[in-house]
């Protein structure tokens, strides 16, 4: 009890970290009726996340990797919430509230911070906007569906280079997501394209990018060397000593300035610290919080931290442990213990784990496993590796769908249904390289672009001025509006000229925006006719708005 009330135990992230600190509390303080325990995390789930490569595939279902809170932690309030700010000085945080109900304002007692850490592409240009995380379950969803929608339209499409560009999927990160994660693409894309009359196998380019000279740095180089060779056997191109620098709709940039042409560009790296965590006021090491060998932060009495957000030292080795699912489940039980020994008034226990080994799976019945000091590969390590999976997934029922998926996978042919739940957003940034084809004449008018930076070339064809010079547009200047006002096909082909960056404006916003705002219909009509006017009239119209400021 705090205070004649009970002790309030509150724990941000339900992750891992988060989700087995509540376990263990639920189960150290059974009968123990002077403390509660609070959780609050975006989702009502935990994600299991070394099965996630193989939703990609679909050889397990979308929602067998995930277990509900509630039933792990029956005993635990559960926040399905965003948190918003955490206020150490004032031992409160703050997380946002849905459907018109009011944010949420907790305190606490003790404080567990396990908010894991985030897939950040702020750094490169075009990552945001174009590559496809690889971290829970939406982004699983998203990639296989993603995956499915180019191998549809590779199916029909009649041009070899835009074919080429849909049958290349790149992934970059040479760790142990970024290897699962190719082995299961490069698995499901080539089994999958059996199923399409017209896409030609050979066509097909799985590439895997890694900034250093050997993959899976993580585990001994000769099972790192078997890893690779098994990969490239597979049609896997690697490309070592490759970092990617950014990406633009149609290519992943890499650095020293090649291109490789592709629609698909899946990141696992690099990974950022949560901005929650990285807004504390706490001591940081490399964007993680320092705890002592408690767990605990020194400068916050009853504030702890877990997991991969935080910066913790192995007891028996001396050195910080590795972001893994294997040390945030050890933390969180040590970090339960030593809340509840803090509130008995008992001595706490410094954490010490040594991992017990590594697991990489390869798809398609080939691993590599260091487990105890022993070596394994092939078929063998990945057996282990489903054993032990299976047996380390939470909740019986999900053991059983896993298990069954695992059985009909064997004798099923690859699911190749696309699910298509998301909305296209209706604005959107993107970045193009000099020289790339924003849209041809011909094309159908799907978006308005708005430039912000650089500089596009617009090449007039049929219907407009035959061997016009391009019209060059610059920062705040419009384009692409004639196919959407007119609902007709593109008449010119815009460039990029040098590194550009737009807004685009999506068909259907665009439209209804139009339909209910009169004077921009007007405004667009204009632009419209003064682009299409000759050479000669266009220059005097455009000294004109430049005299009394731009029309548009
Ligand atoms: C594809 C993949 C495969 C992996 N495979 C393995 C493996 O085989 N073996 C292994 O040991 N490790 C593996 N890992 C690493 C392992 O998953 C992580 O180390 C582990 O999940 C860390 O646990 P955590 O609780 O610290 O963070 P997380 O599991 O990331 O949990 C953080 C939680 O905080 C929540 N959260 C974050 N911000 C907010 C907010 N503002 N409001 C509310 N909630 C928030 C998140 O929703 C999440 O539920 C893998 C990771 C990935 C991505």
């Amino acid at each position: 009890m705090t205070g004649g009330r009970r002790t309030r135990i509150l724990i941000l992230g339900g992750g891992f970290g988060g989700l087995y600190t509540a376990m263990a509390l639920e189960r150290l303080l059974k009968r123990d009726s002077s403390a509660e325990i609070a959780l609050v995390n975006k989702e009502n789930y935990l994600v299991f996340q070394p099965m996630l490569p193989e939703i990609i595939s679909g050889s397990i279902g979308i929602l067998d990797t995930i277990t509900p809170i509630r039933r792990l932690c029956p005993n635990t309030n559960l926040y399905t919430r965003t948190i918003e700010s955490i206020d150490l000085k004032r031992r409160r945080i703050r997380a946002a509230g849905s459907f018109g109900s009011q944010q949420s304002d907790l305190g606490y007692d003790h404080l567990v911070i396990a908010l894991g850490n985030v897939t950040s592409m702020a750094s490169q240009p075009g990552l945001c906007e174009y590559a496809l995380p690889f971290k829970n379950l939406g982004d699983a969803l998203t990639l296989r569906n993603h995956i499915i929608h180019v191998l549809e339209e590779a199916d029909i499409e009649r041009d070899a280079d835009v074919r080429r560009t849909l049958l290349t999927f790149v992934v970059a990160g040479g760790g142990f997501s970024g290897v699962e994660a190719v082995a299961e693409l490069n698995d499901f894309v080539r089994a999958g394209a059996t199923g399409f009359r017209n896409i030609n196998p050979a066509e097909i380019r799985v590439v895997l990018l890694h900034a250093g000279p050997l993959i899976l740095p993580e585990l001994p180089e000769g099972l790192a060397r078997f890893a690779q060779r098994l990969l490239a056997k597979r049609g896997v191109e690697i490309r070592l000593d490759t970092r990617l620098r950014g990406a633009t709709a149609g290519a992943a940039l890499l650095e020293g300035g090649e291109h490789i042409g592709t629609r698909t560009l899946v990141t696992t790296v690099p990974s950022a610290p949560n901005p929650l965590v990285a807004a504390l006021p706490c001591r940081m090491e490399r964007g993680r919080i320092v705890v002592d060998e408690y767990l605990a932060v020194p400068e916050y009495p009853g504030v702890w931290a877990v997991g991969d957000c935080a910066w913790a030292l192995d007891g028996t080795s001396g050195q910080p442990c590795p972001p893994t699912a294997q040390h945030a489940v050890r933390q969180a039980r040590r970090v339960a213990e030593n809340i509840v020994a803090t509130l008995r008034n008992q001595p706490r226990r410094a954490f010490a784990f040594q991992a017990l080994g590594k697991m990489g799976s390869l798809g398609h019945h080939a691993a590599v496993a260091e487990i105890f000091g022993l070596k394994l590969s092939g078929f063998l390590a990945w057996w282990l590796w489903r054993t032990i999976y299976l047996m380390k997934l939470p909740g019986l029922d999900r053991k059983i769908r896993v298990a069954t998926d695992w059985a009909l996978d064997l004798i099923l042919p690859p699911d190749i249904v696309q699910l298509r739940t998301e909305k296209s957003p209706g604005i959107r940034r993107e970045h193009f390289e000099p020289g790339e084809i924003i849209f041809r004449a011909g094309d159908r008018g799907d978006w308005l672009y708005i430039v912000t930076d650089g500089e596009v070339e617009l090449v007039q064809h049929e219907g407009g001025e035959a061997g016009a010079p391009p019209a060059r547009l610059g920062p705040g200047q419009v384009f692409g509006e004639l196919a959407l006002v007119r609902d007709q096909a593109r008449v010119a082909t815009a460039r990029s000229s040098t590194s550009v960056d737009v807004i685009a404006v999506g068909r259907e916003s665009f439209q209804t925006v139009l339909a209910n705002f009169p004077p921009l219909r007007g405004l667009f009509e204009e632009l419209i006719m003064m682009r299409s006017a000759p050479a000669g009239e266009r220059l005097i119209a455009s000294a004109e708005s430049n005299r009394g400021g731009d029309p548009r």
